[in-house]
C-alpha cells in the first residue's frame, strides 16, 4: 500500500504515564483512506491510550504517530479541524436542549454541516427540543456522534460508539459509519463488541498489555484459529474406529460419549476425508456441523495469550 494513502501511521509508539506505567509498548499499524480500523482488547489493554496519541491529546514517549501526514500533537491546530472525535463519555451541559448543544458545538467548528443534518444522521431528529439531561444513555451516545460529525471530518475516532445503544440503534450506527467511509472518511474505532468489529471493520488489531498481538482483516485474525467439525458417531462405532487423526488433517479431537469434535486448520480437506470415510462404510453422521472459528474464539485465545495447540499468538500477521 502506498504510504501516501495512509491516513494513520503509527510506528513503534510507546506511551508512559506520569507514574512510570507504560500503557502502550511499541505499537505499529496503518489505516488507509476510507478504511474502518478497529482496536480490540480487554479493559486496560491500552486502546484509549493509543487513540489519544492519534487525537493529539498526548505525545508518544517513543516512536512516531502521523494522522493525515502530520504529527497530531505538534501540529494539532492543523490536524484537529480535519478530525472528529467521539469520546467514551462526552458530557454535555444538562440545561441545554439537543439542538442548543449541537449549535453551540457547531460554533467552534469551521465549515460545520447544518445542525439539523447532523442530528438527522444519528436519528435524533425527533428529540431536538429535549434537554440533554433527559436523554437516555443511547441517545447521549448518538448526540456524541452527531457532534463528532459536525465538522465533516476526514478522520473519525469512535471510542466505543455503540455502548448503551439498543440493537436497532447499533445497526443504524453501523449503517451510518459505512455511509461515511463510502464517501472517503477514515474511521478508527474501539469496541468491546466483536460482532461490531466483524460487521464494520476492514481490518482490526487486538491489543494485550499495551502490545498488538494480532492485526489483519477479521478473516485473517479468525483464520489463525482451528476450525471445528462435530458429529455423532452411530451406535456401535467408537472414536478409535476413525482413521488416524493426521490422515484426516486433524490437530486434536475431543469426545463426549458418541459426540466427536475434530479441530483442524484445513477445514475442507479434513471434512472431505471424514465424509469419504463415512461414505465407504455407509454411515450417517448425525448432527454433523462444520464451521470456521469465530472472531470471538480467536479474540479470547489471543487475549489469553495462547492458541489451542499451545503456541503463542505470535504466528498471526502483524
Ligand atoms: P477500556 O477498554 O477499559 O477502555 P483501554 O484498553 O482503553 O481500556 P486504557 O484506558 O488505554 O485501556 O488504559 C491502559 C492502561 O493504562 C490501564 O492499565 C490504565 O489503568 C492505565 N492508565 C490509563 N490512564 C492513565 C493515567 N492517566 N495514568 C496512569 N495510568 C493510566
Amino acid at each position: 500500500m502506498d504510504s501516501a494513502e495512509n491516513v494513520v501511521e503509527v510506528a513503534g509508539a510507546h506511551r508512559r504515564y506520569g507514574g512510570g506505567f507504560e500503557a502502550v509498548r511499541g505499537v505499529s499499524f496503518q489505516v488507509a483512506r476510507g478504511e474502518v480500523f478497529a482496536l480490540l482488547g480487554a479493559n486496560g489493554a491500552g486502546k484509549t491510550s493509543t487513540v489519544e496519541l492519534l487525537e493529539g491529546l498526548a505525545r508518544p514517549s517513543a516512536g512516531t504517530v502521523r494522522v493525515l501526514g502530520r504529527d497530531p500533537y505538534a501540529e494539532r491546530a492543523l490536524v484537529r479541524p480535519e478530525t472528529g472525535v467521539m469520546l467514551q463519555e462526552g458530557g454535555f451541559p444538562s440545561g441545554l436542549t439537543v439542538t442548543e448543544t449541537a449549535t453551540m458545538w457547531a460554533g467552534c467548528v469551521s465549515g460545520a454541516r447544518p445542525v439539523a443534518e447532523a442530528l438527522r444522521l444519528v436519528g435524533l431528529d425527533a428529540r431536538v427540543g429535549v434537554r440533554t439531561g433527559q436523554l437516555s444513555g443511547g441517545e447521549r451516545r448518538r448526540l456524541d456522534l452527531a457532534l463528532a460529525l459536525l465538522g465533516r471530518p476526514r478522520m473519525l475516532f469512535l471510542d466505543e460508539p455503540t455502548t448503551g445503544l439498543d440493537a436497532q440503534g447499533r445497526r443504524d450506527t453501523w449503517e451510518l459509519v459505512r455511509g461515511l467511509t463510502a464517501e472517503g472518511t477514515t474511521v478508527l474505532l474501539t469496541t468491546h463488541y466483536l460482532e461490531e468489529a466483524e460487521a464494520l471493520a476492514d481490518r482490526l488489531a487486538v491489543m494485550r498489555e499495551g502490545r498488538i498481538v494480532a492485526c489483519g482483516t477479521p478473516a485473517e485474525v479468525t483464520g489463525s484459529r482451528p476450525s471445528r467439525i462435530s458429529f455423532d458417531l452411530p451406535p456401535g462405532w467408537f472414536p478409535g474406529d476413525l482413521p488416524p487423526l493426521p490422515e484426516l488433517g486433524v490437530l486434536r479431537h475431543e469426545t463426549f460419549g458418541q459426540r466427536v469434535v475434530l479441530h483442524t486448520e484445513r477445514l475442507q480437506p479434513s471434512l472431505t476425508a471424514l465424509l469419504g470415510w463415512a461414505q465407504d462404510r455407509r454411515l450417517d453422521l448425525d448432527r454433523l456441523d462444520a464451521r470456521s472459528a469465530s472472531l470471538e474464539e480467536a479474540y479470547l485465545a489471543l487475549t489469553d495469550g495462547t492458541t489451542a495447540d499451545g503456541t503463542t499468538a505470535e504466528g498471526v500477521r502483524r
